[in-house]
């Protein structure tokens, strides 16, 4: 077969057989994309953020598992759990950030039951979507609050992380927009259980939307993707090939294809999506079997599927060693990280 590339699609985790007191500075702003990874493979991580949300996360869950059907191994994401849509009732400060932890909200934890049953994993998202590098958290009389903002997740999703399954006992963190610091991690290390954790885990695909001089995304992020102004007047002038939904999620999916290819000199990487966003559902098994090597508009539409054959690869799934802990300490894969540490009031 022509453009038989080999790309794999593995999702977390990769581990080592070191203990934590081995490794006592887990939580450094160096996590992402794994350098073995990078120089052997080409691979897509899967990681969803923000849910799980009642009328979407079931959406992606069974996507997955049809997709899961056809494959000898089956694709395992990451789910990095936001307390906001673990709990209710909860309140927060004038900041944003947690003041009363609020109850559980039984749906939801129905929801990561149902994540874990499917064979995927889950991660702490922080409990407000809150910016963790803000000065705000500096401060010591604020200190409580920022362990909390883990720790309140952590109690909640702490009964799933079981050392029953080998892939799924190590203990994972993305900090809400890769907004990090430093300084964060010396808090964190110096807590009895957040220093077991790993993190911040940032992404290499998804983070942003941009166009190429055509004007078409080169680059795509599901939660502002479908609104982009770009894209609407893209998709407007499409229209008489396309239904409007249809061309936006296809748009929206070519960007992230076009990313995972070309971004990392077509290695793949992590890729960041959330499962609260409805664009998520549609787009999804688009970008799931192009990344799988079938063109789904070939017979659809024949002009659009010959454009699209050259994003097509063929990749093997398997559930590869992404993470080792040795991997986590050498490599640096984020260049928004410095220009996010910004103090803003939290913002959906
Ligand atoms: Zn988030």
């Amino acid at each position: 077969m022509k453009n038989q590339w080999k790309i794999f699609i593995i999702l977390f985790f990769g581990f080592s057989h070191q203990t934590w007191s081995d490794n006592p500075d887990y939580f450094s702003p160096k996590a992402g994309f794994a350098k073995e990874l990078e120089e052997t493979r080409n691979s897509i991580v899967l990681t969803f953020d923000d849910g799980p949300l009642l009328e979407t996360t079931p959406v992606i869950l069974q996507t997955l598992e049809d997709f899961n059907s056809f494959l000898p191994t089956p694709v395992r994401a990451t789910f990095f759990l936001s307390g906001k849509s673990l709990v209710e009732n909860y309140e927060v400060d004038s900041m944003g950030y947690i003041k009363k932890p609020g109850t559980e909200n039984l749906k939801s934890i129905e929801l990561v039951e149902k994540i874990i049953k499917a064979g995927h994993f889950i991660g702490n998202h922080g409990f407000t979507h809150s910016r963790m590098g803000s000065p705000y958290l500096d401060h010591h009389k604020n200190l409580k609050i920022s362990i909390s903002e883990l720790m309140e997740v952590h109690k909640v999703i702490e009964r799933f992380l079981t050392p029953n399954d080998d892939l799924n006992h190590h203990w994972f963190f993305r900090a809400p927009y890769g907004n990090w610091k430093e300084s964060r991690a010396e808090d964190y290390n110096s807590h009895e259980e957040l220093k077991q954790y790993i993190g911040p885990i940032f992404w290499d695909i998804g983070g942003e939307v941009k166009f190429s001089e055509k004007g078409t995304p080169i680059d795509a992020a599901d939660w502002n993707c479908s609104h982009h102004q770009k894209l609407q007047t893209l998709c407007h002038n499409q229209f008489s090939k396309m239904d409007l939904q249809e061309c936006l999620v296809w748009q929206c999916a070519r960007g992230y294809l076009n990313s995972s290819y070309l971004k990392v000199n077509f290695k793949g990487g992590i890729v960041l999506l959330h499962d609260i966003q409805e664009l998520t559902t549609h787009m999804l098994p688009y970008v799931l079997r192009v990344w799988s090597g079938v063109n789904p508009y070939m017979d659809k539409d024949p002009e659009l599927g010959k454009k699209l054959e050259s994003f097509v690869k063929t990749f093997r799934f398997e559930n590869a060693q992404v993470f080792s802990f040795k991997n986590l300490n050498q490599i640096q894969y984020f260049k928004s990280y410095d220009s996010r540490l910004i103090d803003q009031p939290p913002v959906e």
